[in-house]
């Protein structure tokens, strides 16, 4: 196979029938036409058939390894410099088509997967380890262009430094048996964005795992035998993009995963029963300098989103003359630039690893990481800051549609434009900074990679200080 269009992709999912429960109800018949799901599953699609525009075949694809069919660019395991600016060049294109507000875009997984099989080397010969399985799901993955969700936190119940979970009854995912099939698996993860609308789940121990039967790794199909999507309230406002421009859109849902007694094949397997392995996997692999290379990238295109967000606010009410306005827009930029000069950083001091692919600087991606999170509330504050009222003089397209229609563009108009023009332009401000949608995105980017402050634990564990405290102690002596 090849890459898939976006119409494969709605069938395929569709056809999964996969368990998913939102308020309290199971999804029946096709979720591609389930009011929280619809217009997210119609975004994705559009991503999958960018994959099939002949002008953009040399971004988006490269020829299989197998086949020499185009397969997806986010699944290149890159072996030069070139092959790193080819990826991110893919993924700010898909990035763009939704302004960066879909974190779980295919190439997130695609290229979490890529990663973990370039690094499938460090599994061999360990306890219970099948890089081979990895490296095939691996190749099935890109060349079936799989639709894929994962999930690896265990469920906020304890987080005190020695909370060891001792229930007859799992809380945590863990596994409960294993078999000539396969290992069972029983329990809850916390969380996956878009669990229930991809082909497979990626199934993964959070680190810090003292347990055996915790240390695990696999991927499943979604529609699993006891497998269960259990989803939050839907955050899609409706169905006009005038009046939800962008929960109408790209609303991702998150599901609470639980596993009641699941089958995973062996051939599924990535490693089992091993809590070393599983809590340095991530770390060693080149998980995480593959996996931020992407994110990263997201991040930048949705940073110039909010820029050009704002400076449009700016001219619709006319407050550029303001000395404090135009601090804020700088600080956007600085953080936008930040950002941009820290990927190219990655890129240029990028080192071939020990199996051979060529792996972004991680020091340049976790301090862009560190950044964001602290970065993208600011942005989400200086929209507040700008448009004060502006967010709330949003009525719906409805309003606009009725006999109040000529008081609406009396009172509504601005210097910069008429009065629909504005309304919508600060509907969009609103649906990304205070509608549920948009506060959610806040909370998602605030999370994205992990606890900021465990982030910002782990630059200051790996960064080199030394030559500089050396420096400090030369000039005491
Ligand atoms: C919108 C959204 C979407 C998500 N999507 C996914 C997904 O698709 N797949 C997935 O696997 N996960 C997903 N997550 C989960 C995400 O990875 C976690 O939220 C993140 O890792 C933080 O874990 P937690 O939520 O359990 O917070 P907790 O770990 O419970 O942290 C709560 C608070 O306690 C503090 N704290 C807890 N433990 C420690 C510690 N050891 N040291 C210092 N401080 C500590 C934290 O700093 C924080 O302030 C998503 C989260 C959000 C918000």
């Amino acid at each position: 196979m090849s890459v898939i269009t976006g119409k494969q992709y709605i069938e395929r999912v569709d056809k999964l029938r996969t368990e998913v429960w939102i308020d309290g109800k199971p999804v029946v018949g096709k979720i591609s036409e389930h009011p929280a799901f619809k217009g997210v599953m119609k975004s994705q699609a559009t991503l999958y058939d960018i994959q099939h525009d002949a002008a953009l075949k040399e971004i988006m694809t490269y020829p299989s390894p197998s086949t020499s069919e185009p397969v997806g660019m986010s699944y290149l395991q890159p072996k030069t410099k070139e092959d790193l600016v080819k990826r991110r060049e893919m993924i700010q294109h898909w990035a763009r088509t939704n302004n960066g507000l879909m974190g779980r875009s295919p190439d997130y997984m695609n290229t979490t997967i890529m990663a973990f099989a370039s690094s499938s080397e460090l599994l061999k010969g360990k306890k219970n380890c099948f890089p081979d399985h990895l490296q095939s799901f691996y190749e099935y993955a890109r060349e079936h262009d799989l639709s894929m969700t994962h999930t690896f936190i265990d469920p906020q119940v304890n987080r005190a430094r020695f909370y060891f979970e001792n229930k007859n009854e799992p809380i945590a995912a863990k596994i409960v048996d294993r078999n000539i099939e396969g290992i069972i698996v029983k329990g809850a993860k916390l969380l996956a964005t878009q669990g229930g609308i991809t082909d497979e789940i990626l199934v993964l121990s959070g680190g810090e795992m003292t347990d055996e039967e915790g240390g695990f790794a696999f991927s499943i199909p979604s529609n699993s035998k006891g497998l269960k999507f259990i989803c939050r309230e839907s955050f899609v406002g409706g169905d006009s993009t005038f009046s939800y421009p962008l929960s109408s859109r790209f609303e991702e849902m998150d599901s609470m995963v639980v596993f009641d007694n699941v089958l995973v094949p062996w051939e599924r397997v990535f490693y089992y029963d091993n809590s070393a392995v599983a809590n340095s996997f991530q770390t060693m692999s080149s998980f995480q300098a593959f996996v931020l290379h992407q994110v990263i990238s997201r991040q930048i295109v949705k940073t110039e989103f909010v820029l050009g967000m704002v400076e449009s606010i700016i001219d619709t009410i006319n407050i550029k003359e303001y000395q404090h306005v135009i601090e804020k827009v700088s600080e956007i930029i600085v953080a936008l630039e930040t950002m941009k000069a820290l990927v190219i950083k990655s890129e240029v001091e990028a080192k071939v690893d020990k199996w051979g692919f060529m792996r972004p600087d991680s020091t340049s991606l976790l301090v862009a990481i560190n950044i964001f999170p602290r970065t993208y509330p600011r942005f989400t504050e200086i929209i507040q800051l700008l448009s004060a009222s502006g967010l709330m003089t949003v009525p719906t397209e409805l309003a606009f549609q009725s006999s109040i229609r000529k008081d609406l563009d009396q009172y509504l108009q601005s210097k910069g434009n008429n009065a629909e023009e504005r309304v919508k332009l600060f509907r969009l401000a609103w649906d990304l900074t205070m509608s549920p949608f948009g506060t959610r995105q806040t909370l998602y980017e605030r999370f994205f990679f992990g606890d900021p402050i465990r982030l910002s634990s782990q630059l200051y564990q790996s960064y080199n200080k030394e030559p500089y405290v050396e420096r400090v102690k030369e000039i005491l002596e």
